[in-house]
């Protein structure tokens, strides 16, 4: 079984800040993401699936159609193995019920004018995030028991709590740890990837001009996220 970990905006600075060393097995560093004009998750995740960049093609859709975007499975290198499982992949198996809420919850966020308010919907905000993760970690680990050539999973955590609440330390390591423990129950060797990280921008997260791998087997030096195609059709 081939597993990997796909994780938005785990920060490189932060995995190695809170010494996360699950997620950062023995090869780790950052992916080159400079080919495209911005760090966009739904062009990255595509774009990776895809083995080519296809920036301009999920553009073409606009910022709001852009997130129903689904690549058929034979346009994804997932086709390369008999019983794939793709767990809440972005332009694949995302569920974008979760996603509607959550931009919905972020859009009533700017617009409320005082603090009481903007930190009661932060408070609902943060409990959906966390509540789709619990289940996307269900998901992920009855998928590991089950008769697969190829597991991956996709966790927004990060990217969903850290656009709101970057500056909350404790939350971010909370998080980070959860990540890592999550990494740490995984039993064969794994990838794991990351579209983007994460800067602070006062108290919120914005995405940072890389993203992240790591390898329990080998040094893959500065690759892009249309690389791994390659990298995980070889390691079979
Ligand atoms: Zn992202």
């Amino acid at each position: 079984m081939i597993v990997v970990l796909a994780i938005d905006a785990l920060e490189i600075d932060l995995v190695e800040e809170f010494n996360c060393s699950n997620l950062k097995q023995k090869h780790y560093g950052k992916t080159d993401i400079t080919e495209f004009s911005e760090p966009r998750t739904m062009v990255l995740w595509c774009s990776f699936m895809s083995g080519k960049n296809i920036e301009k093609k999920i553009m073409e859709k606009g910022d709001k159609e852009m997130w129903n975007t689904k690549i058929p499975h034979d346009e994804t290198f997932f086709k390369e193995f008999d019983n794939p499982k793709i767990i809440d992949l972005p332009g694949f198996s995302y569920e974008k019920k979760q996603h509607d809420a959550e931009r919905a919850l972020l859009k009533s966020f700017f617009d409320a004018k005082d603090d009481e308010e903007k930190t009661d919907i932060r408070k609902k905000y943060n409990a959906h995030a966390f509540e789709h993760h619990r289940e996307i970690k269900r998901e992920f680990a009855n998928a590991l028991k089950e008769d697969h050539d190829f597991v991956l999973g996709y966790f927004s955590l990060a990217d969903v709590i850290g656009h709101l609440n970057f500056g909350n330390r404790t939350m971010i390591r909370m998080i980070y740890r959860d990540l890592d423990e999550i990494a740490g129950t995984i039993k064969t060797p794994y990838t794991v990837l990351s579209d983007h990280g994460m800067v602070a921008l006062g108290i919120y997260g914005d995405h940072s001009n890389y993203g992240f791998w790591s390898s329990s087997e080998k040094n893959l030096g500065n690759p892009k996220i249309t690389d791994f195609e390659s990298i995980i059709l070889n390691s079979r």
